[in-house]
């Protein structure tokens, strides 16, 4: 909590005051925290109170807050051909290449703004291929806030489902989208042979987080992406891979890179621009070229931003970095800090589990790591609030939600992991 009169306090009820319960994106209304300054790993809020930061804007930042390599090639791009409307543009065809190049389902790319946009130009161009409309997605996985997908994701700790698992996640959604939305549990392979059985004609696409973050680090069971693959191919249904935490933070390539299944089409955003907006598209040519010319048959993508020259050169500077051996040492970090976080919790003697795969990680308090959503909220969600609470006031910034996933970036330090773990000792101490 920030102090009573403090700078933070003071610019909150600024905000609330003029913004929507205080903040232009839901979930960051849950902080009491301005933040005014960032570098590196860390963020400090108005009262200059340091935070080392797991949060990371929810992903984007894989290099490092204010990363000067690409700030600079940003700033070169705003100098020298800013945004203009004609054509392609000169960094978009580079990034393009460069996608192309490492993502196994990428023949062609289009961009985008955000990993919402992805998602809903995906599921436009998946019924454009198909000429269905119903689609089939994971109980628990947020795909962005649009009415086609934002059904059965519902993320706040504690607020129960009362309907079945499709409920929509907000007021305010068509209910006609919602119920063209088959919502089944993550790892259920006989939930996803009876819903192709049931539905595989009317499925225009399958939406997966192929490794899950949208309620933690939930790994896909050994042979259920392979059976997503097999019956979405058998069922002539475009298989997306939301890949906009994954993507370029696990493997260059994507997860779809290290599991070695490859989708129809991959949404992907955040790290491949280090906190600059870029997202895009990616797919075989015969779904990619149904985009672009609006018509009858042909979806299309349009976007004011889309591709804008900083976006892009962000995005070609943080990819080069991350193939000159960013990703391994992302791994490295991540292996030490799961380690010492699960030697805390071993010596504390509670019942949680770190999991998680590469700069990713999640705690549990639960005897085993879950394999779905229900299994997460199955789990000792008091504990885990407790746990992020004593973490925020030890310095360690997480998101706001205690059930899903921290990250590190490339400028986290070994100092900075080994101080997040003894922060945890102390933390699983007092909750115990
Ligand atoms: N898909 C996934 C898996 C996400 O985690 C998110 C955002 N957390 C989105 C899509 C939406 O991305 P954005 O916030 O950039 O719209």
């Amino acid at each position: 909590m920030a102090p009573k009169n403090s700078d933070s306090e003071t610019m909150l009820a600024r905000a609330r005051k003029v913004i929507p319960n205080g903040a232009s994106s839901g979930g960051r209304a849950l902080f009491s925290d301005v933040i005014v300054r960032t570098k590196g790993a860390h963020v400090w809020n108005a009262d200059d109170k340091k935070f080392i930061d797991y949060l990371l804007a929810y992903g984007p930042i894989v290099l490092g807050h204010c990363d000067p390599r690409v700030n600079e090639a940003v700033a070169h791009a705003s100098a020298s051909c800013d945004l203009n409307w004609v054509g392609p543009q000169k960094g978009e065809i580079q990034l393009a290449e460069a996608v192309c190049e490492v993502m196994p389902s990428a023949d062609k790319v289009a961009f985008c703004t955000s990993g919402t946009d992805a998602t809903l130009h995906a599921v436009h161009l998946a019924r454009a291929a198909t000429g269905r409309r119903r689609l089939l997605k994971f109980h628990g996985s947020y795909h962005g806030w649009h009415d086609l997908l934002a059904v059965g994701s519902r993320f706040t700790v504690g607020k129960g489902r009362k309907g079945g698992l499709a409920e929509p996640n907000s007021a305010g959604l068509h209910p006609e989208a919602v119920a063209d939305v088959t919502v089944i549990e993550w790892n259920d392979f006989d939930g996803v042979r009876e819903a192709f059985q049931n539905h595989g004609k009317e499925f225009a696409a399958c939406f997966a987080e192929p490794y899950v973050h949208s309620y933690g680090c939930v790994a896909p069971e050994p042979g259920f992406l392979e059976l997503l693959r097999e019956l979405s191919s058998q069922h002539n249904v475009v298989l997306v891979f939301d890949e906009v935490k994954t993507g370029f933070r696990h493997h260059i390539g994507g997860y779809q890179a290290v599991c070695g299944v490859t989708p129809d089409l991959t949404a992907f955003g955040k790290a491949i621009g280090n906190g600059y907006s870029v997202a895009g598209i990616a797919g075989t040519t015969a779904i990619m070229d149904l985009l672009g010319s609006a018509s009858e048959t042909n979806a299309t993508i349009e976007g004011t931003y889309n591709a804008a020259p900083y976006a892009m050169a962000a995005g070609i500077t943080t990819l080069g970095i991350l193939r000159d051996n960013g990703i391994e040492r992302l791994y490295d970090l991540g292996d030490r800090l799961r380690a010492g976080l699960q030697q805390a919790v071993d010596t504390a003697g509670i019942q949680a589990c770190v999991t998680g795969y590469g700069s990713e990680w999640a705690i549990y308090f639960c005897d085993r790591a879950p394999r779905n959503y229900r299994e997460v909220l199955a789990s000792n969600t008091e504990l885990a609030e407790s746990w992020r609470r004593g973490m925020y006031e030890a310095g360690i910034l997480e998101p706001p939600f205690a059930l899903t996933d921290r990250r590190l970036c490339l400028a986290t330090s070994e100092d900075d992991i080994d101080q997040t773990i003894e922060a945890a000792g102390q933390v699983l101490a007092n909750i115990r």
